[in-house]
């Protein structure tokens, strides 16, 4: 398994067991407006986020959604990593990406 096959599928479950609570609530939230421009976009920090480091923590994926490495564990066959989608730039708080987006992209 790949560092970014790991990514996806430990984002995958952060996502439907989101979409499990929120459906059991039964609300729907109205969304804000969302930023239609490409990942990076936004402003000029989360820009140099992307491209600056020579690893950066945010990545996007084939799927077309962006995620954010936020930690990881040590295991017997080296580090695992934990990703999580981005909803919100944390640069400049515009909107990127809606959770119901994502959970279709994961689809596939
Ligand atoms: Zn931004």
């Amino acid at each position: 398994m790949t560092k970014r096959e790991f990514f996806r599928l430990a984002s995958m479950g952060t996502v439907f067991s989101f979409l499990g609570i929120r459906s059991a609530l039964g609300s729907e939230r109205k969304m804000s407006e969302m930023y239609k421009g490409s990942f990076g976009s936004c402003c000029k920090d989360l820009s140099d986020a992307m491209k600056q480091p020579p690893n950066s923590f945010f990545f996007v994926e084939k799927n077309n959604v962006l995620y954010l490495t936020v930690g990881y564990a040590q295991t017997e066959k080296g580090p695992g990593w934990f990703d999580q989608a981005v909803i919100y730039c944390p640069f400049c708080g515009k909107q990127l990406q809606s959770r119901e987006e994502i959970a279709k992209k994961a689809r596939g």
